[in-house]
């Protein structure tokens, strides 16, 4: 059928049947046996422990994801043998009607994972699948391919959502999300922590602060094992884009939190990106090369939307004025202290400019509106986010005032908070006008359970005229896109300290085409 293997795993599996080429390799001993390909593996406990999910879709094909892990936190428990895993797409939930069937081979390089990228499936329509390893059946889980680029489409429904530490709370959110009936999910950043095991908190991290790919796989396969988060991968399509603490917080290109030497950060970064497309739903295109992965990519929603999915962190410059939060140093407003990098910015502004899709929408981390923390005529913002990258963010602000790309909206995540922003090309004159939305959603558990609305952000939505609202729990916000309005519903649960936390709607806004600014409903 249409399956592609990973290249490096058609070379691997290429390996097995030619001998010369392990003899070349100085391998020769282990290629006769050692190393063949497992077509029947036999199992003491499960593999599929991790789930399956789905990603990245087209109008004519989707990611989908498993991993073989039968000791999942350590180390995966698999032997170092290739396991060849069958793969079944098929019409319906009970996977009677199979229309795209094949293998793929798992291999330890890359952790027994299993990326397959089926093909010619049909647009704009629900599908199930499952992957099969010796005696072994995953769950079966729902994806859905996009509308063709040329499609009228009446509506888009989507969440989005960032942040899960997984020792501040339960995933309880996704339990909620999973119910919903969505099309897409987008995840922000903050997939995992890399922070040690703390005492006395919800649930406890395995293992020290993470350093090699074994350490980042074993913390992806805690949260994996998580059965909320996995209900949500089975349930939807993911759209994932990295932020900093799937590395190092706050890191910067190449430039780790602690300045540790740049070679050690750089092997560090490899490691993450590895294990990071290890265990999402990512196509070939994102496969990491050392410590580098092509993560900024477009998706297109029929007639409807455009999404322009950004990489924040691989590309910036190091944050201004030494990071932190503090008063606009000069290096703030030079043109050289980047956010996207060259090569990026380009790509979004060329993008932007041949879209000519409805609603323009940049899913990415780190808040762009300047918020000034405050109070009076003294000003403190954020290095990590836009703010510290004022030039960058202008030249975007001002592309987007020229309505070039229509109806532009920014999701964002990182800080753990609900906001909506009006976006303007200066943040300071209240008659400068509005440009784009900023929704930013609150984390799934980072913060711990939270709190509506703290006295002193009153004074700081005093200071920012531009925020419209602003809210301290945890939770995701859900999205219903038609060519005429954009309503976004602020989700959030009761606690998340504690399990089985209640969700409700805390707010809504709507957009309507053609009008910036989102009106609270
Ligand atoms: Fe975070
Ligand atoms: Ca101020």
């Amino acid at each position: 059928m249409s399956q592609k293997p990973l290249h490096l795993l058609d070379a691997v599996w290429r390996g097995q049947r030619d001998r010369r080429a392990f003899l070349v390799g100085g391998a020769a001993i282990l290629a006769s046996s050692a190393l063949r390909v497992q077509a029947r593996p036999r199992w003491d406990t499960d593999p599929f422990t991790l789930g399956v999910a789905s990603g990245d879709p087209s109008a004519d094909g989707v990611v989908l994801w498993t991993r073989l892990a039968p000791d999942p936190t350590a180390g995966g428990g698999m032997p170092p043998q290739p396991v060849e895993v069958r793969w079944e797409v098929a019409e319906d939930d009970a996977m009677r009607r199979i229309v795209k069937q094949g293998k793929a081979t798992a291999v330890a390089e890359w952790g027994h994972t299993v990326h397959v990228e089926p093909e010619r499936l049909e647009a704009n329509r629900e599908y199930w699948y499952r992957f099969q390893a010796g005696g072994a059946t995953s769950r079966i889980g729902r994806t859905r391919t996009l509308p063709k680029a040329q499609d009228d489409v009446s509506r888009l429904r989507f969440a989005f959502a960032s942040c899960q530490h997984y020792e501040t709370g339960f995933f309880t959110a996704y339990r909620h999300m999973a119910t919903e009936d969505l099309d897409l999910v987008f995840h922000l950043g903050d997939y995992i922590y890399e922070g040690p095991g703390r005492d006395n908190l919800t649930r406890r991290h395995k293992g020290l602060e993470l350093a090699s790919l074994e350490d980042y796989r074993n913390r992806y396969a805690q949260y994996r094992l998580d059965p909320d988060l996995q209900a949500a991968h089975a349930a939807f399509p993911f759209i994932v884009t990295p932020d900093d603490h799937e590395v190092d917080n706050n890191y910067a290109g190449d430039i780790s939190e602690q300045d540790t030497p740049r070679d050690e950060f750089l092997a560090r970064r490899a490691a993450a990106y590895q294990a990071y497309y290890e265990h999402m739903p990512l196509r070939r295109r994102s496969l990491p090369s050392g410590p580098t992965i092509q993560l900024y990519r477009q998706f297109t929603y029929g007639k409807l939307a455009s999404f322009f999915v950004l990489d924040t962190r691989q590309y910036r410059s190091n944050q201004p004025c030494g990071d932190g939060s503090k008063a606009p140093c000069p290096e703030v407003a030079d043109p050289e202290t980047s956010l996207l990098g060259v090569g990026q910015e380009k790509w979004l502004f060329d993008g932007l400019s041949r879209s000519g899709r409805r609603w323009n929408v940049l899913p990415q981390q780190v808040m762009m509106a300047r918020v000034d923390q405050l109070p009076g005529p003294d000003e403190r913002v954020s290095m990590d986010q836009w703010s510290g990258y004022d030039a960058d963010r202008t030249r975007i602000l001002e592309f987007l005032a020229t309505r070039r790309a229509a109806n532009p909206v920014v999701l964002t995540g990182d800080i753990h908070t609900n906001w909506v922003n009006d976006l303007k090309v200066d943040f300071k004159k209240a008659e400068s006008p509005v440009v784009a939305t900023e929704f930013v959603g609150t984390s799934i558990t980072s913060g711990g359970d939270g709190v509506d609305f703290p006295a002193r952000m009153k004074d700081v939505m005093g200071e920012n005229p531009f925020v419209k609202f602003y809210n301290s729990q945890r939770g995701y916000v859900s999205c219903s896109v038609t060519p005429g309005a954009w309503h976004a519903d602020y989700q959030i649960v009761s606690h998340v300290t504690k399990p089985d936390g209640e969700r409700s709607t805390r707010a809504s806004f709507r957009i309507r085409d053609g009008r910036p600014g989102a009106e609270r409903l």
